[in-house]
C-alpha cells in the first residue's frame, strides 16, 4: 500500500532520514514512535509529499509518487493527514472545514457535500456541533474534527502526526476511540503517537525510528517488552 525505498532526506546540511525502507500492507496499523528530532514526522511528511525526497522512492498502491512531475493533488486526495495542532481554518464553523476542500478540489455540490460532512461528524462523535466554530469546540472535539475533514476525501491511507500530544489528559480517550473505530474499518494508518497503550492494543507493527532510520521493529507487545535494541530500550525506559 506504501513503500519506501531507501528515503533520504536532507535539509541543506542537516541529514534527516538516512535510509529508510518501509512497507505498509492494506489495512495495516503501523505506530510509529522514537525520540524527538528522530525524523517521525518528516517521514510521514514524505510520504503525502509534503516534503520531497531527496533520494530514494515512494510508492503509494504501486504508483511511484516520488518521481518528478507526479500530481501531487491527486496523490494527496488518497492520503489524509491529522497534525498535532488540529490546523482547522478558525473562521469555518466545523461542517464548512469538512466541506471546503471537495467543493473547492473535487467540485463536490455544497448539499452533497454537507449530507457526507454530517454523516462522517457523527461517526466522530459530533452530531448537534456541525454549525459550531473551532473555538466554541474542546481540543478534543476539534481533533475529531479534524479527522473527519480528511476523511471527507476517502482516503486510502491516514497518517497521524502525534493527534493527542496537545490535548488534555481527560481529552485523549475520545481521539483514541475515533482512531480504533477507523483501525477496526481497514484503514490503512501511520501513526506516530506517544500512546503506548494504542500502540499496543491496535498496532499491527511497532517502528522505532531513531536518527533517521529505523532502528528495531516488531509486534508492539514484542518491541515493548523485550526490545533488541540498546537506543530502543533507553527509549521505552523514559516514556513507559
Ligand atoms: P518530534 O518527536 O520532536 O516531533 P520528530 O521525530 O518528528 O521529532 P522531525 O520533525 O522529523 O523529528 O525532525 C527531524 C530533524 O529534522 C530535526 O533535527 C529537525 O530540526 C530537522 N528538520 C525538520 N524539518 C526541517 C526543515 N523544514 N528544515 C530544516 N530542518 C528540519
Ligand atoms: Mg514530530
Amino acid at each position: 500500500m506504501v513503500e519506501m525505498r531507501d528515503v533520504h532526506k536532507s535539509f541543506g546540511d542537516v541529514h534527516v532520514l538516512n535510509g529508510v525502507d518501509l512497507t505498509v500492507d492494506r489495512g495495516e496499523v503501523l505506530v510509529i514512535i522514537g525520540p524527538s528530532g528522530g525524523g517521525k514526522s518528516t517521514l510521514l511528511r514524505c510520504v503525502n509529499l509534503l516534503e520531497p525526497v531527496t533520494s530514494g522512492q515512494v510508492l503509494l498502491e504501486g504508483d511511484e509518487i516520488s518521481r518528478p512531475g507526479v500530481d501531487l493533488d491527486q496523490v494527496r486526495r488518497r492520503i489524509g493527514m491529522v497534525f498535532q495542532q488540529f490546523n482547522l481554518f478558525p473562521h469555518l464553523s466545523a461542517v464548512d472545514n469538512l466541506t471546503l476542500a471537495p467543493r473547492k478540489l473535487l467540485g463536490t455540490p455544497r448539499a452533497e457535500a454537507e449530507e457526507r460532512a454530517h454523516t462522517l461528524l457523527a461517526r466522530v462523535g459530533l452530531a448537534g456541533k456541525e454549525k459550531n466554530y473551532p473555538r466554541q469546540l474542546s481540543g478534543g472535539q476539534q481533533q475529531r474534527v479534524a479527522i473527519a475533514r480528511a476523511l471527507m476525501m476517502d482516503p486510502h491511507v491516514m497518517l497521524f502526526d502525534e493527534v493527542t500530544s496537545a490535548l488534555d489528559p481527560e481529552l485523549v480517550s475520545e481521539v483514541l476511540d475515533v482512531m480504533r473505530d477507523l483501525a477496526r474499518s481497514g484503514m490503512t494508518m501511520l501513526c506516530v503517537t506517544h500512546e503506548m497503550g494504542f500502540a499496543r492494543e491496535l498496532g499491527d507493527r511497532l517502528v522505532f525510528v531513531d536518527g533517521g532510520v529505523i532502528a528495531e521493529q516488531g509486534p508492539p507487545a514484542e518491541l515493548l517488552d523485550d526490545p533488541n535494541n540498546d537506543r530502543t530500550r533507553q527509549f521505552l525506559r523514559k516514556v513507559l
